[in-house]
């Protein structure tokens, strides 16, 4: 999806390849397993650091958890990267049976709305002054809770946008990627 956004993305699972990075993106998957890993390979203070530093980045779904200031309903003692004040609710929408797929209106990518997928995914529950909230779900139980912020040069889905063929929201990661 990046690279048909015209960036050049390379996988970073070591502390050095963060070295010459213009933005970073954390994918879904489980943020838990995620942040014990990155504790594990000394990668969460340098990435906490990159984040607190500028570097860009976009978190999408566990991502979207990582970049959370605070998160709700985790484990104990789960560790996030931060960077966007707001709390995040995990697996806000119910189990992993409970996965949806929805159009949202999402204003700054056009009027076209996103189809979105959400595979056992988090809301935003409170978002600060400083967080621009980009979509919320429309109907439904869930109606109105926010689920894609921008703060500055980060941004975050509570959806997988890589899983289906609109790269607009790449677009606008890889767009404030070259604005910083
Ligand atoms: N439920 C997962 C978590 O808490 C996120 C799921 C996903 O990334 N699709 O980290």
């Amino acid at each position: 999806m990046l690279e048909r956004c015209g960036a050049a993305p390379r996988p970073v699972r070591r502390q050095a390849e963060l070295t010459g990075l213009n933005g970073i993106v954390l994918p879904g998957g489980e943020s838990t397993t995620i942040a014990k890993l990155a504790a594990a390979f000394e990668l969460l203070e340098p990435l906490r650091a990159a984040v607190r530093g500028g570097l860009p980045a976009y978190g999408s779904c566990a991502g979207m958890i990582l970049l959370a200031d605070r998160v709700t309903d985790a484990p104990a003692g789960q560790q996030t990267i931060g960077g966007i004040d707001m709390t995040v609710r995990r697996n806000a929408f119910g189990r992993q049976v409970d996965s949806f797929e929805g159009d949202l209106e999402f204003a700054v990518l056009g009027e076209e709305p996103v189809h979105a997928v959400f595979i056992r995914a988090p809301w935003v529950e409170q978002a600060g002054p400083d967080v621009e909230p980009l979509a919320r779900i429309p109907s439904g139980p869930a109606a109105g809770r926010i689920v894609a912020v921008r703060q500055g040069s980060m941004l975050a889905t509570a959806f997988h946008p890589e899983m289906t063929g609109d790269s607009r929201v790449h677009e606008l990661f890889v767009r404030i990627v070259g604005e910083s």
